[in-house]
């Protein structure tokens, strides 16, 4: 079956009870046992077993990501945070130089006081990778296509590099999603997603999901943490996140269109001096994104010639694009990371980061004009 169909038909039965079509949403926290403890329908408390659609949305993702097992948590970082927690003590952890910010904090704060240290490291360089290597190196976390720049790592080629030492490889699968790039299919072992993003789709739920190409001793181990430390998806979420996931290839079919109008339109000025978006022929890594990608996603970002100023004038002219973080939503918005950074901010002070949304790309390509146009006017 192809994935599209997947995602409409995966975990999607009739409700046994009463016929519904539509899933139907559980709230409850329990479930009834026999008098032994004896579970009816393999659910007894919410922390530790799950719910019916929360059963449903780890069924249908992992059918989307070729998983053997999936798990949700409140949020993507609660899900990433899960997998780094169940990293012996000692271990050694990389992740590239060009990640999502909460990851470096995650490395940084979280996991060196409980004995497992992170390093970054251009994962787009094979060579890199190989040097930074070490034999305590367990996991190779890798973030493609990457927050903020869009920078593109070659999955299966760092999952024989790693395999080869003896660490595991997860990626996180946020700006792609199964639709665009499936990792376990190219070899990695563990796929994050920030289900806040394409999989909800509508900037109203938050989630994170962890899909595992075997249901191994590490992905006991999470599932272990995960109902000991209780960081678990509300049933509500789930429900809306499985509801978004119904229709995210349609979606995302329309975010990599717009995207493209919109990262060709921004190619084109003279304002802008370079484009991140791995659609464009001229991206340094467009050769491997072509290869392991179906399409190129809804992210792009932008550094500008003028610097900070010219950044965030031009953040600030723009009416359809809305100035806010997070991204896969139905709306445009733009964001300059810097500022939302803290102090000492990792992204270029003339980085501009969109989201594209699913307006239609002509009304897009019109409010970047008109903002650009007052720039050098
Ligand atoms: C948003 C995001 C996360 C974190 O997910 P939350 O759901 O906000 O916890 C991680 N990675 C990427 C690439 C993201 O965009």
């Amino acid at each position: 079956m192809k994935i599209e169909t997947l995602a409409v038909h995966a975990a999607s039965e009739p409700d046994a009870a009463s016929g519904a079509v539509a899933t139907p949403i559980s709230l409850s926290t329990t479930f009834r046992h026999g008098p032994a403890g004896e579970r009816e329908h393999g659910f007894e408390y919410i922390r530790g077993t799950g719910n019916p659609v929360e059963q449903r949305l780890e069924s249908a993702i992992a059918a989307l990501e070729q998983g053997e097992v999936a798990a949700m948590f409140a949020s993507g970082m609660a899900a990433a945070s899960a997998l780094f927690m169940s990293l012996p003590r000692g271990a050694h952890a990389l992740i590239p130089r060009d990640v999502y910010m909460g990851m470096r904090i995650l490395g940084a704060e979280i996991m060196a006081p409980v004995g497992v240290t992170v390093s970054s490291v251009d994962t787009t360089s094979l060579d890199r990778v190989r040097e930074a290597l070490t034999p305590a190196t367990k996991l190779v976390w890798v973030e493609t296509p990457s927050n903020p720049k869009l920078e593109v790592s070659d999955i299966a080629a760092i999952a024989q590099l790693a395999h080869a030492r003896g660490a595991l490889v997860a990626v996180d699968n946020t700006f792609a999603t199964p639709l665009l790039q499936q990792p376990l299919v190219l070899g990695a072992d563990v796929v994050m997603h920030s289900a806040t993003k394409y999989f909800g789709g509508h900037s109203d739920v938050m989630g994170g999901a962890l899909a595992f190409a075997r249901r191994d001793e590490l992905a006991e181990r999470v599932l272990h943490y995960r109902h000991v430390t209780g960081g678990v998806l509300a049933p509500f979420n789930a429900w809306l996140i499985l509801r978004g996931l119904r229709s995210m290839p349609a979606r995302l079919a329309w975010h990599c269109r717009n995207a493209r109008a919109v990262a060709e339109f921004l190619a084109s000025r003279p304002e802008v001096e370079r484009v991140n978006w791995p659609g464009l022929p001229g991206h340094a890594n467009h050769a491997v994104a072509k290869a392991q990608m179906r399409d190129f996603g809804g992210m792009l970002s932008v550094e500008m010639r003028g610097g900070r100023e010219a950044a965030l004038r031009l953040a600030s002219r723009l009416k359809l694009f809305t100035n806010a973080t997070s991204l896969g939503g139905v709306e445009s918005l733009v964001e300059h990371r810097a500022s939302v950074e803290g102090e000492h901010p990792h992204s270029p002070q003339s980085l501009l980061r969109f989201s594209v949304g699913l307006e239609h790309p002509d009304d897009l390509v019109e409010d970047l004009r008109q903002a650009l146009d007052h720039e050098s006017g």
